[in-house]
């Protein structure tokens, strides 16, 4: 792939998000998370030079080999995807900006426990599974909120953000649309506590995530394929 072509992916995904966001509100800002995973490092370092800052990574393996390989841009580093707990300390380490994928109580426990010992807080959304589908990791929609609550009070080096979700993997534009409500529903309560970035939107439903509140959409294959 080209720099040009890689130029026409990032436009159009950028001029769709913002025909979604003026849709809803002239004033309601969304960031665009790269994601990497399916591509390669020199394809990163060529969307930095189009102006993109901002990626994420699904596998704290390759999260590390592509923040040290490109250490030397000013880029910020999101992890999205599942945190087995023998990784905890690894990622760690590597002080992401974001962690995205808080997706149980055990974990972030476990995640805290680890931070206290190095001295070291980190910024995470709880991931919800507000499509109730098996495949996908997260807490329910119903726990989410209590969970939330739980984490503030229980987990001191954990600084929750807000809330991430995966949209329903469906054909049917109506369940993924539920899915979103429900995530942004619990986002809008879990506002009052200081939460501010409601983490939904992929290739294939960004734009319709925008339209239901969401102000982070993390897409991969539409700039990168
Ligand atoms: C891979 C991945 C994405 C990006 O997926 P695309 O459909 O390629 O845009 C977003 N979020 C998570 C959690 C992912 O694992």
């Amino acid at each position: 792939m080209s720099k040009e072509e890689l130029r026409k992916n990032l436009d159009e995904v950028i001029w769709n998000m913002e025909e979604a966001r003026v849709s809803l509100n002239e004033h309601h800002i969304v960031k665009l998370v790269a994601v990497g995973k399916y591509s390669e490092e020199e394809k990163i370092e060529m969307l930095y030079h189009l102006g993109q800052r901002a990626f994420g990574e699904n596998q704290v393996q390759q999260l590390d080999s592509r923040m040290k390989s490109l250490e030397e841009l000013p880029l910020e580093w999101h992890m999205i995807g599942n945190l087995q707990s023998n990784k905890i300390n690894r990622l760690i380490e590597l002080r992401p900006v974001l962690f995205q994928s808080l997706d149980s109580l055990k974990l972030a426990q476990a995640l805290n426990q680890r931070l206290e010992n190095k001295n070291q807080k980190m910024s995470c959304l709880l991931q919800i599974n507000s499509a109730k589908e098996e495949s996908k990791s997260g807490v329910s929609s119903d726990e989410a909120f209590d969970i939330y609550q739980e984490i503030k009070e229980s987990c001191p080096q954990i600084e929750l953000k807000g809330v991430m979700s995966i949209g329903a993997n469906s054909d049917n534009k109506k369940l993924i649309q539920d899915s979103f409500e429900i995530t942004h529903k619990i986002y809008d309560r879990v506002k009052k506590d200081g939460a501010y970035i409601c983490s939904m939107g992929m290739s294939n439903d960004y734009e319709l995530a925008i339209s239901c509140g969401s102000n982070l959409v993390r897409i991969g294959s539409k700039i990168f394929k």
